[in-house]
């Protein structure tokens, strides 16, 4: 953008960066009301294995606001992470999708399906007795934490390593599976992660879009193949749009897949109408 609008880059750059702070700001204050009006709904996209079974699905946070519709949660869980409110906005999140989870786990799921991801932020991940609380809402459903895989990023590694990997350990020898949310977008040394206790790797989406043309990005999809497999870590690909995709990770050795060439994310009852042996037959019976 600065190189095509020549001179006038400075200004147009500061008018997008001052309309962001304040969408982000607008944001942050909107929060709090939209929590008490329940504004906020799990989402679930179903995650497959070669063989087309369901292991797993992704919790993914929606918010309708009622003047803007859906808002990007890009946008909200940045805001929510800045003001503070990813704290209750999260333990919401987990405590909801628990449930379901046991809800459905009662109503039939399907004997390949693994667990449940749910996406942690920075923020809540450092909290001191995060791993408690996640314990706790496990509890209350009736769950187990194996039950339950938690996302992370790399870039929570930038900060404390020390104290976030500790609580790691202690999160895996709970017996939650923990997931490289994004991988290979962040700056993450690969030195040191074969000592992360971790479970599985996620390829980020971009790296997924181009193997098509990109050759480089082919390579990187190929060599966390690689390396997942020689960490005996799992690896699923996010963002698998297209059939020749499906196929170039299946040739590649990569066997758990996610993304809008099998199912975009749905609200709950949609899912269990698809996947729960129970709503479906209550649903074809109707
Ligand atoms: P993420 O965890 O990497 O989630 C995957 C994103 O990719 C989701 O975007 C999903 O809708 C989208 N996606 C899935 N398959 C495809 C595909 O085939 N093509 C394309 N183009 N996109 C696909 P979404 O739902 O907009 O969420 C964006 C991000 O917001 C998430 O990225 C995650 O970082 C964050 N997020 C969402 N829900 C939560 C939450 O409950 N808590 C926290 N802390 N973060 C959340
Ligand atoms: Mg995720
Ligand atoms: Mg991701
Ligand atoms: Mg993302």
């Amino acid at each position: 953008r600065a190189k095509e609008d020549g001179r006038n880059a400075v200004c147009l750059f500061s008018k997008d960066m001052h309309q962001k702070i304040e969408d982000n700001l607008r944001l942050q204050m909107l929060l709090p009301g939209a929590m008490e009006d329940e504004q906020f709904m799990l989402y679930f996209q179903p995650q497959f294995d070669q063989h087309r079974n369901l292991i797993g699905a992704e919790v993914l946070l929606r918010w309708e606001e009622p003047q803007q519709g859906f808002v990007s949660p890009d946008l909200f869980i940045r805001a929510a992470e800045e003001s503070g409110q990813i704290v209750p906005l999260g333990d919401w999140v987990l405590r909801k999708a628990c449930a379901q989870l046991s809800k459905w786990r009662q109503q039939g799921l399907p004997t390949s399906f693994e667990r449940l991801a749910i996406n942690i932020s920075a923020r809540q991940f450092s909290l001191d007795d995060f791993p408690f609380r996640v314990k706790a809402f496990v509890e209350e459903a009736g769950l187990q934490p194996a039950d339950i895989e938690l996302e992370i990023t790399e870039s929570m590694l930038l900060n404390k390593r020390d104290q976030v990997i500790e609580k790691m350990h202690l999160l895996h020898d709970m017996g939650f599976h923990i997931a490289l949310d994004d991988f290979g977008t962040g700056y993450s040394s690969l030195s040191y992660l074969h000592t992360l206790p971790l479970d599985k790797l996620k390829i980020d989406q971009a790296f997924i879009r181009d193997v098509g043309e990109d050759k480089a990005d082919r390579a990187i999809v190929e060599t966390i193949i690689t390396m997942a497999n020689l960490m005996e870590l799992d690896v699923i690909a996010e963002g698998v749009e297209e059939e020749y995709q499906l196929k170039y990770l299946i040739s590649k050795g990569c066997i758990k897949y996610q993304g809008y060439y099998f199912a975009k994310p749905m609200p709950a009852d949609v899912f269990a109408s698809s996947y729960i042996y129970d709503a479906a037959e209550s649903r074809s019976a109707k």
